[in-house]
């Protein structure tokens, strides 16, 4: 029986074990159970692709669903409503998820179907000590070896080092929180909001967590205050976001084209593999996407090879496309000249305009 080591313990690292329920394989993750936070957008391409990987569960019970998309500009305590678009009116599925629900809903799903061995631990290199037999060193001096290692530890993860060398990662600083005010449920329901300030640019929505509603807010501080020691404080001061208790944190992305994600039966997967900025939405979905493609594959191929080849050669162009549209997003989203020019343009996008666009970053 083929083991496979998977290294990282949270979302990628659930998606992937869901790829292989229907295979005999020995399947051990090794990590740290991390703390999850908040949410995340489920669009359409990844709603059906969790839908796929989950087999007989309901995602149903998990999902909030999103009607509206809202676009504002918020300036001096203004809210001026820019656009509104309707996934509805273009039969469009979209769908908020909370990160916990989402990854427990994976493992539940992974355990019902095959058993797991989990380490509680972390690792600190890998070492092929000949053809075909690799070995992972384990923070406590013990070795693990492995027929085929998926590395789901993210940006700064050891896998992303051993396939690709150094990588240079960018790192921007972002803005979470969380909030139940009855007030706001009531009127942000079904609605993702984003909204363009002079300091950066806003998202909520609301998600559901153990049968109680929340909103999700994210704040991405655009060029000029990123890295501002005064963010916070500021943030306290914009009136329509101010009760919402924020917590800083970073994102990261490589600043190098994406070159490969596999060598020796090593393949990275979900921010280890890829990342970009998190503008489209896209990053999460597609890990559940990628673990779909992987589950279509592993069923129908003997080779791990040419697994990974495939696997590698269609996931890499399109992921090239996405780090470049979102980019370009995030520019727009983040500009603090053009301001009304910008504001023009979104207000005048048609709805179909938005449809064509939207369907193009999920399905493209
Ligand atoms: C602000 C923001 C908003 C976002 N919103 C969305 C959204 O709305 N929709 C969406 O689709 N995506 C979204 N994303 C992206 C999504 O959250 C990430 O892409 C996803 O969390 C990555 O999951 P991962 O499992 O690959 O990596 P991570 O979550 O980074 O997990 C890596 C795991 O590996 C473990 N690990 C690391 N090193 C080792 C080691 N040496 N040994 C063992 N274990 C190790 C860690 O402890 C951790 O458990 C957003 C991201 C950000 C920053």
């Amino acid at each position: 029986m083929k083991k496979i080591l998977i290294i990282g313990n949270s979302l990628s690292a659930w998606a992937v074990a869901s790829a292989f329920i229907n295979k005999k394989v020995n399947i051990t993750i090794i990590g740290n159970k991390n703390k999850t936070f908040g949410a995340q957008q489920l669009s359409p391409n990844g709603f059906e692709a969790l839908k796929k990987l989950i087999q007989n569960g309901d995602v149903k019970n998990i999902v909030y669903e999103i009607v509206k998309f809202e676009i504002n500009s918020y300036n001096n305590n203004e809210t001026k409503n820019l656009k509104n678009f309707y996934f509805n009116e273009f039969d469009l599925k979209y769908f908020s998820v909370s990160r916990e629900m989402l990854i427990n809903f994976l493992i539940k799903n992974v355990k019902n179907n095959i058993k797991v061995n989990e380490i509680n631990k972390s690792c600190v290199g890998i070492i092929q000590r000949e053809p075909g037999m690799l070995e992972v060193l384990m923070d406590n001096k013990e070795f693990i070896s492995a027929d085929v290692i998926i590395g789901c530890d993210g940006v700064n993860g050891i896998t992303r080092k051993y396939v690709c060398g150094t990588t240079k990662i960018v790192k921007k600083q972002v803005f979470r929180g969380t909030s139940n005010d009855k007030k706001q449920l009531l009127l942000k329901q079904k609605t993702l909001e984003l909204n363009f300030s002079d300091y950066g640019h806003f998202v909520s929505y609301p998600f559901i967590k153990n049968n109680n509603t929340y909103i999700n807010y994210v704040f991405i501080p655009n060029r000029l205050f990123q890295n501002s020691n005064k963010m916070l404080h500021k943030l306290k001061s914009i009136s329509k976001f101010s009760p919402i208790d924020w917590n800083e944190g970073h994102f990261y992305f490589y600043e190098d084209e994406i070159q490969t994600i596999h060598r020796n039966n090593v393949l990275l997967f979900g921010d280890a593999g890829f990342s970009f900025e998190p503008h489209l939405a896209q990053v999460g979905n597609n890990i559940i996407e990628d673990a779909n493609y992987l589950k279509i594959l592993v069923e129908n191929t003997n080779s791990y090879d040419e697994i990974f080849k495939d696997f590698s050669r269609n996931t890499c162009e399109k992921k090239r496309k996405l780090k470049s549209i979102s980019n370009i997003v995030g520019i727009s989203f983040g500009i603090n000249t053009f301001t009304k020019l910008r504001d023009k343009l979104v207000s005048n996008f048609s709805d179909q305009l938005m449809c064509n666009f939207l369907k193009k970053v999920w399905y493209d």
